[in-house]
């Protein structure tokens, strides 16, 4: 038993970088210009490649969100389209 550490808060692998800790960097690898070298620590997990069960959620919720607007907003410009 080490030091009696706290360990109760549960951790998932982090689905923004599937576990990796890094993640492209927006140049996408080739040809980087904002001197990373074509990885970035993950901005979610901070190079952990883990987050706690709390973060997940909020990054599931989060994105559940985003991808609603998204396939709102194409929805909508379909539609458009479709209208002529
Ligand atoms: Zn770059
Ligand atoms: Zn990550």
């Amino acid at each position: 038993m080490a030091d009696g550490e706290d360990f109760d808060t549960d951790f998932a692998p982090c689905p923004r970088c599937s576990g990796w800790g890094h993640i492209d960097c927006h140049c996408g690898g080739d040809l980087c210009v904002c001197d990373n070298y074509g990885e970035r620590d993950c901005p979610l997990c901070h190079g952990e490649g883990e987050i706690t069960e709390e973060q997940h959620a909020r990054w599931t919720e989060a994105k559940r969100q985003h991808d609603a607007d998204f396939a709102a907003a194409r929805a909508a410009y379909e539609k458009e389209q479709s209208d002529g």
